[in-house]
Order: C-alpha cells, then structure tokens, then sequence
C-alpha cells in the first residue's frame, strides 16, 4: 500500500499568540484513512488545542525544531 505524507500547518489557537506548527499527516492511499483529531500544545504560549486529520494515531507533530 502506498503512503502519502503530507505536511499540514495549522497556527495556535490563541488569538493573541498564533504562532504556527506543522503537522506531519499519512494518508494511506487506496486504503483506509481514519479521521479524528490530535491534540497540540503550543511550543510558544502552551495553549493546548485540537486540530483535524487523517490517521491521528500515525501523525506526527513537528514545532519546526529538532
Ligand atoms: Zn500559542
């Protein structure tokens, strides 16, 4: 089965901190592709908040530092 990665960004959703973060999202392709959601906590003011994808359980997070 092929994978498709795909780099998702979303922004806190703190409206006075909005900083971004990238989600790493796997999409199975001719598959099955769960959809729910992960929850982040943001590597700039800690807010912590959900945000939709494919295949939660197969997402990585990435705050653009390693
Ligand atoms: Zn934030």
């Amino acid at each position: 089965m092929d994978v498709q990665n795909r780099m998702n960004s979303v922004i806190c959703s703190n409206e006075r901190c909005k900083a971004p973060a990238h989600i790493n999202e796997i999409k199975f392709v001719g598959g099955d592709n769960d959809k729910g959601g992960i929850i982040i906590k943001c590597s700039n003011c800690t807010n912590i908040f959900a945000v939709t994808v494919k295949n939660p359980d197969d997402a990585s997070i990435s705050k653009g530092e390693k």
